[in-house]
């Protein structure tokens, strides 16, 4: 498939040494780990330009996923905020309504090459493992996803969803019981089952998963950038994502990256405030260190630790990000802005009523930035990348409305 083509290229210059962006990235992990981990990068290396494999998968993202995904305009939006046309890449319309299954397919397909028998994934909110869950009965596999005892009790849905799907779900019981601890038992259930593949559901983690997760995910812009030049004749003059371990903005990133005059923006999770605990935007508030096997921008507390991280968006309050994103901040290609709680629950309203699209809280962070800048870029235009749909969100939306703590504008 050509979509994964001309990426590579573009990873080379920015990459100095295997697995790194500049400084961030990496493979800091026990000798243990790393014997599994090369393992799984030398499958990648092998088949991510073999033709058979993309032939198979490319055959998936159509059938099974439903891509090609459109590019539509928003007339109603545009007109009401008198400024830059928006433009959205519906990632929603996927299978499952998110952009997930496009790397949970990808990553399927090389476990399938290896001749692995066991997929293990985490989840967060549980639209990852959701997807791992998904994949793994499409192709008969034995599926374990590590879940916070806490998520679990919050994403009742999701966590039906995937045992309907024929996957074990466990709960992690360390610490605040959420995303990070479910990634620290995921690993350890990897390094201690010989026969088992880590499916890894966002551009993080150690050498070479974001490499993997860029690669399967940059069919977005690979589709988008086309869309969008058959569209209006032209490039957009600025692509917003939002940001939580950054998949979905590396792939919509990814082809537009040797495209100078189009402006990268990435929306973190801005939560209620800048304090500590109070948000999860590790980009624009965090500092660098290592987690999780990788070099990169981490909410740290006073202390230097792993910082408790808060978002009104279960899918983006991930400590870390994607060393890959950390890079592009670094050398100034990409601009990364925090969206609070209030502006996404604003944007998911607008988009609703002015569009008949029920946004993913956690895209509603990137239609926000879009929404705050087009009065004042009047001519232009802003592609979004809509990474999931609402569906998911409308129970925690009534609830707050039900409290009053938000009000339907
Ligand atoms: C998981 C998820 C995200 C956040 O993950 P990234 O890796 O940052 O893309 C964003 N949007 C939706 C709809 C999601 O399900």
């Amino acid at each position: 498939m050509s979509t994964q083509s001309n990426n590579s290229n573009i990873q080379n210059s920015q990459e100095n040494s295997l697995g790194f962006y500049g400084s961030h990235g990496g493979q800091f992990v026990p000798d243990e780990m790393k014997a599994r981990l090369n393992e799984v990068a030398d499958c990648f290396n092998k088949y991510k330009n073999d033709k058979n494999f993309l032939a198979e998968l490319d055959d998936l993202y159509k059938h099974f996923c439903g891509r090609p995904t459109p590019i539509f305009y928003c007339e109603n939006l545009s007109k009401q905020l008198g400024g830059a046309d928006i433009y959205l890449k519906r990632e929603d319309l996927n299978h499952l309504g998110a952009h997930k299954l496009n790397n949970a397919l990808g990553q399927l397909l090389l476990a399938k090459r290896m001749g692995k028998t066991h997929i293990i994934a985490e989840t967060g909110a549980g639209q990852h493992g959701v997807a791992t869950a998904a994949v793994s009965a499409l192709y008969g596999l034995k599926c374990t996803i590590y879940m916070g005892e806490e998520d679990i009790r919050r994403q009742e849905l999701n966590v039906l969803r995937m045992r309907m799907m024929g996957a074990e779900v466990i709960a992690a019981t360390s610490g605040q019981k959420t995303l990070k601890e479910a990634v620290d038992e995921a690993l350890d259930a990897f390094v201690n089952d010989p026969e088992s593949f880590y499916l890894l559901g966002s551009a993080v983690g150690p050498y070479p998963y974001p490499e993997i997760v860029h690669h399967f995910q940059s069919v977005i812009s690979f589709e988008a950038r086309e869309q969008f030049q058959t569209m209006t004749n032209s490039l957009p003059d600025m692509v917003v994502a939002c940001v939580g371990g950054g998949s979905n903005a590396i792939g919509m990133f990814s082809h537009f990256i040797k495209d100078k005059d189009v402006a990268l923006v990435g929306a973190e999770p801005g939560g209620i405030g800048n304090e500590i605990g109070e948000h999860a935007a590790s980009l624009v508030h965090g500092k660098e260190s290592i987690l999780h096997g990788f070099k990169s921008y981490v909410c740290l507390d006073e202390k230097g630790e792993v910082a408790p991280v808060y978002s009104i968006s279960a899918g983006l309050d991930y400590p870390s990000v994607s060393p890959e994103h950390a890079h592009l901040k670094d050398i100034g290609r990409a601009s990364y802005v925090a969206v609070t709680d209030e502006e996404a629950i604003k944007a998911f309203f607008i988009l609703s009523k002015s569009q008949g699209i029920i946004p993913a809280l956690e895209s509603a962070h990137a239609l926000a930035h879009a929404i705050k800048v087009a009065p004042n870029m009047k001519g232009k235009k802003i592609l979004v990348c809509l990474s999931g749909r609402g569906d998911k969100d409308v129970d925690q939306i009534s609830a707050m409305l039900k409290e009053n703590k938000i009000q339907m504008s």
